[in-house]
C-alpha cells in the first residue's frame, strides 16, 4: 500500500516550496486529507503520521467511518466538502467542524438553526462557482457579497471562500479570481487546490488545500 507518512511528507514539502516561491509562510497553510471513498484502513496510517484535518463529501459515508476514529483521536477536524442537502444539515452540524460547501441562503438558514439547536457552530466557507459552470456547486460570482454578509450575520463563523476550477482548464486563473473575490469582500481564508494543482493554489494564496489522491495513492 506504500507509505502514507512518506506521501504526506512529500505533499507538505510541495506546499513549503510553493509557499517559499510565493513569498508566503507555510505555517499559514493547512492540508486537508480528502478521505472520501477511502476505507478506515487507509485513513489510519495518515492519522499515525500526524495528519489531523480530513475531508469527506458524503454525510452518510462520513457517519459510517468517522465516529470510532474520532473517539480515539479527539483532536481531528472533519471538513465537509461535498454538495450538502438541507435535510442532512442536522447530521452535518453534529459531525463536521468546517463546511466548505455553503452555497445558498436556504442552506445557511437550516445550518444556523441546527447549530443553535446542537450548540455546535461549524466554520463555513462560501463555495463559489468560479467557472460559472451549469451543474457545478457554488453560488454565482454575483452573489458572493450577499452570501458572505449573511454568514457574517449568522451564528456560524465565516472561514473564507472555496472554489473548484473547471475540469481540464488551466486552474491558475480561477485561483487568482477566487483570491480577488476574497480581497474584494474582506475575507481571509481560501480553500482551493487539489492533488494536481495545490502548488499553484498555494502560490496564489490558498490557506487550505484539499488533497486526496496524492496522500492516499502511490
Ligand atoms: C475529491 C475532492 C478533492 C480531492 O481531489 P484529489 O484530486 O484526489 O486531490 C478536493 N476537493 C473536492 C471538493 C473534492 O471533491
Amino acid at each position: 500500500m506504500g507509505d502514507a507518512g512518506e506521501r504526506r511528507r512529500q505533499v507538505i514539502a510541495g506546499i513549503a516550496s510553493a509557499a517559499k516561491l510565493g513569498q508566503r509562510d507555510p505555517a499559514n497553510i493547512t492540508v486537508i486529507a480528502i478521505s472520501k471513498g477511502r476505507p478506515i484502513e487507509a485513513i489510519a496510517p495518515l492519522l499515525d503520521a500526524g495528519q489531523r484535518d480530513f475531508g469527506e463529501n458524503r454525510v452518510q459515508e462520513a457517519l459510517a467511518k468517522w465516529p470510532p476514529l474520532l473517539a480515539s483521536h479527539s483532536d481531528v477536524r472533519l471538513h465537509a466538502i461535498g454538495r450538502l442537502q438541507s435535510n442532512k444539515a442536522a447530521q452535518a452540524v453534529q459531525l463536521f467542524d468546517v463546511i466548505h460547501s455553503l452555497d445558498r441562503p436556504s442552506l445557511l438558514k437550516v445550518l444556523s438553526k441546527e447549530a443553535v439547536k446542537a450548540g455546535r457552530f461549524p466554520a463555513a466557507y462560501v463555495q463559489v462557482n468560479i467557472g460559472e459552470e451549469e451543474q457545478k456547486g457554488g453560488c454565482a460570482i454575483a452573489d458572493v457579497g450577499d452570501l458572505v454578509q449573511r454568514v457574517r450575520a449568522s451564528p456560524l463563523l465565516l472561514a473564507g471562500l472555496m472554489g473548484i476550477p473547471p475540469l481540464g482548464l488551466e486552474p491558475a486563473p480561477y485561483f487568482a479570481l477566487l483570491a480577488k473575490l476574497a480581497r474584494r469582500h474582506g475575507v481571509t481564508g481560501l480553500s482551493m487546490g487539489m492533488s494536481s494543482d495545490y502548488r499553484a493554489a498555494v502560490m496564489l494564496g490558498a490557506t487550505t488545500v484539499r488533497v486526496g489522491s496524492a496522500l492516499f495513492e502511490d
